[in-house]
């Protein structure tokens, strides 16, 4: 079958959803090993049936309500190639604010090591230690997670330290970090309750926030200045709803509250100040 072809059929049966031609040529592309700019050369190419029947599946799976990320088993964050599975959730490009914005920090302070707590699937960690040379170690409760993000740190030569565990608990007592970087699942329940198709994919576990969203910040608030050095800084993913009530939990504490590309909340930057703990 003809490249173009199995294109077309692609698009036909991802008809309706939003992005169906975008999908139907990722998945070709995917299935066919070749770089974007490429495809227009390829358009007459003869497909065998193996590559075919695994295109359908890919299209099925789409169709079916899978996000193109799972399905194609990889997403894109700060550049990098992530691999990404329902194991955890799917980099976004929102949470890139959240790494460039700690890329600088470090830059700026000359700091060298961090810790990437809710990890997920790795792909802060590995972003800011490979784009960064920072010296990372990362944390979740999903077991199931920290195996993909390990696997995500080792496709990139990355040496990362993991730890499974609830929030802190997961990490060796006493240890302390110069700079913290956290995206925590805040969605209320009544996000929860309308969560779009592809969402709904993603496991509960990394999106729900109690029934307000905020509560780990809360435990944040609460925990993190044992971990954090003398000076140091906890760098959180909020919800666009949720920059002056994260503010107010951390209300001991030096915040900022910055905007993404489409100007909503989306990263409170919260520093020890010198009185905290005493
Ligand atoms: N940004 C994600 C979403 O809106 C939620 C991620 C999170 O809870 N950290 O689906």
């Amino acid at each position: 079958m003809r490249a173009l072809n199995l294109l077309r059929e692609g698009e036909g049966a991802l008809k309706g959803s939003p992005d169906a031609k975008w999908d139907a040529r990722e998945a070709l592309l995917h299935v066919m090993d070749i770089a974007p700019t490429a495809l227009g050369r390829h358009l007459e190419d003869e497909i065998g049936p193996a590559s075919a029947q695994q295109y359908r599946a890919l299209i099925e799976r789409r169709a079916a309500g899978e996000p193109l990320q799972y399905v194609l088993g990889r997403a894109w964050f700060m550049g990098l190639e992530i691999l990404t599975d329902a194991r955890a959730l799917i980099p976004r490009q929102d949470t890139e604010l959240l790494c460039e914005e700690a890329l600088r920090w470090a830059r700026e302070r000359g700091i060298s090591r961090a810790l990437d707590l809710c990890t997920g699937s790795g792909a802060l960690a590995v972003a800011l230690a490979k784009l960064g040379g920072l010296k990372m170690a990362a944390a979740d409760i999903s077991r199931e997670a920290l195996a993909l993000a390990q696997e995500n740190a080792r496709r990139q030569g990355l040496d990362v330290a993991f730890y499974e565990g609830d929030l802190f608990t997961a990490l060796p007592a006493g240890e302390r970090f110069p700079m913290i970087v956290c995206n925590p699942p805040y969605l209320t329940d009544e996000d929860m309750r309308a969560l779009q198709r592809e969402v709904a994919c993603e496991p509960a576990l990394a999106l729900w926030g109690g029934p307000d969203g905020l509560q780990f910040y809360r435990r944040l608030e609460r925990e993190a200045g044992e971990a954090l050095e003398p000076g140091g800084c906890l760098m959180m993913e909020i919800g666009s709803g949720q920059g002056e009530q994260v503010r107010a939990i951390f209300s001991g504490w030096r915040t900022r509250v910055l905007q993404d590309l489409n100007g909503l909340d989306r990263l409170v930057i919260a520093e020890v100040t010198t009185t905290q703990g005493e």
